[in-house]
């Protein structure tokens, strides 16, 4: 369980810094990967023969809240959802075409914006778009995110199905002033009937999300809505920190800045989240999800083999990633690509025949050496060089050993221990373990400068 840090440690790491649901992050991708290196690496991971994960954007909200920091088309016109879907079965059907022999998908993730904008019939032409292409695999799990606010039981019926066996609610915090304040009204009897629904209609992953940070919470009311959402019982939870970044988002300056949470309250509000769901039964994941001691997540943890994606944490990645609609990331053939960000854009390409990608990074080896150290520090808390040199040979630990010299300041104050073989983040750094993943973050001195505008902080 996670310990307490100082203020004085608070004040120190909180700094901004990267989230790191992707290495190299967003800020190092680059214009000069197209549509053309898009083409080259699906045709390297057509040669891969295990199944795929497939990703799909649907952006549209009914309203914008302030709090968002997704790419979000808000409008009621429903029929904005076809238009959409046109584009999107013909992008799915020109990147299957260059993926001839990987069809099996094993993972299926929809998000958004709100999947269920979608109306039942969308919902359906939408699933029929990917399986039209890609068959799925027997045990293949089907995820989608929900706004409980606007998703009817109908339309449940109709993911249930399609094959849908995990669901994902944002409920954010059930307290009526902060939900005014955030533009998010919705209440708890909906969530918990929604719940009990899916869970009637085979779903067997429920996961809640919640946000602290947001204005106007207090230990008070953040503790009336810890209570509730247990007596929930979802499967999992996750607790995000609200990122503000008005410089990237800004509708979240509709928000009263003044009546957000101070560093100091922040840590509270999550470490109150963290003692409620461990006295309820739940397992700490990673850096800010929970999952019951009976969920694959928790066993996952305990053999080593959890990950982290766009999409959170998760126990079998697929190798690779093809994401489709606007904005969208594919992480495929050893490159991340992200289609074009606004709808028009995306559109445009789509509807000219064009891959719709509009940056990108090929990974070099460096990268994914990277990219592996940092996963295991953010997922298992743990990085065992014994380990980094079986998967990638004695010279990777060399490459490393930059990035441990500066372990030190952290092993003074108490973040981490280090045998000369494992790093292990102490319970005293979960919270802070962000800034123990910057260490092996290579790009991350170009920054120097520019972080404050390009990150969000790290506590
Ligand atoms: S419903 Fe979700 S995606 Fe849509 S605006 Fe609100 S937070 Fe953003």
């Amino acid at each position: 369980m996670i310990q307490i840090p100082s203020p004085q440690l608070i004040q120190k790491y909180d700094r901004p810094g990267p989230r790191y649901t992707s290495y190299p992050t967003a800020p190092e991708w680059s214009e000069a990967f197209g549509p053309e290196q898009y083409h080259s690496h699906l045709a390297r991971a057509d040669a891969d023969p295990g199944p795929l994960s497939a990703y799909v954007h649907l952006p549209f909200c009914r309203e914008m809240c302030r709090f968002c920091g997704c790419n979000v088309i808000a409008t009621h016109d429903t029929t904005r959802a076809d238009a959409y879907l046109d584009l999107l079965e013909k992008e799915i059907a020109m990147v299957a075409e260059r993926l001839p022999r990987r069809r099996a998908i094993s993972q299926l993730h929809w998000g958004g914006g709100t999947p269920t904008f979608l109306d039942e019939k969308q919902l359906a032409r939408c699933h029929a778009a990917v399986a039209r292409h890609f068959g799925f695999a027997p045990d293949a799990e089907k995820a989608i995110e929900i706004d409980p606010a606007i998703t009817r039981k109908s339309q449940i019926d109709v993911l249930a199905d399609l094959g849908f066996n995990r669901i994902s609610m944002g409920v954010q915090d059930f307290e009526p002033r902060v939900q005014e304040t955030v533009g998010r009204i919705q209440g708890e009897k909906e969530t918990r009937e929604l719940v009990e629904h899916a869970r009637a209609r085979g779903f067997h992953g429920v996961n809640l999300d919640l946000i602290y940070g947001l204005p106007f919470q207090t230990p008070e009311s953040w503790a009336h809505t810890l209570d509730r959402i247990i007596a929930i019982r979802p499967d999992r939870m996750a607790v995000f920190g609200y990122a503000h970044v008005p410089w990237a988002k800004p509708h979240q300056r509709l928000l009263p800045v003044d009546k957000l949470p101070d560093t100091a309250l922040r840590v509270q509000l999550f470490l109150m989240a963290a003692e409620a769901f461990g006295k309820a039964g739940y397992r700490q994941i990673g850096l800010d999800h929970f999952a019951l001691e009976s969920d694959e997540l928790a066993r996952a943890q305990d053999g080593g083999y959890l990950y982290r994606n766009f999409q959170g944490y998760t126990v079998r990645p697929a190798d690779d990633t093809v994401a489709f609609g606007m904005s969208s990331i594919s992480d495929i053939g050893g490159a991340y690509a992200q289609n074009a960000h606004k709808l028009k854009d995306w559109g445009d390409h789509v509807a000219a025949g064009r891959l719709p990608v509009e940056r990108g990074t090929a990974m070099t080896a460096d990268d994914i050496l990277r990219r592996f150290a940092i996963n295991r520090v953010m997922c298992l808390f743990r990085l065992d060089l014994g380990e980094i040199e079986q998967k990638f040979g004695a010279a990777a630990r060399q490459a490393l050993s930059p990035s441990l010299i500066q372990l030190r300041e952290l092993q003074d104050d108490g973040l981490v221990t280090f045998d000369g073989d494992v790093l292990r983040v102490t319970p005293l750094g979960q919270l802070l373990v962000r800034n123990v993943a910057m260490l092996f973050d290579a790009y991350l001195p170009k920054h120097a400068k520019d972080k404050q505008q390009t990150f969000s902080r790290t506590v």
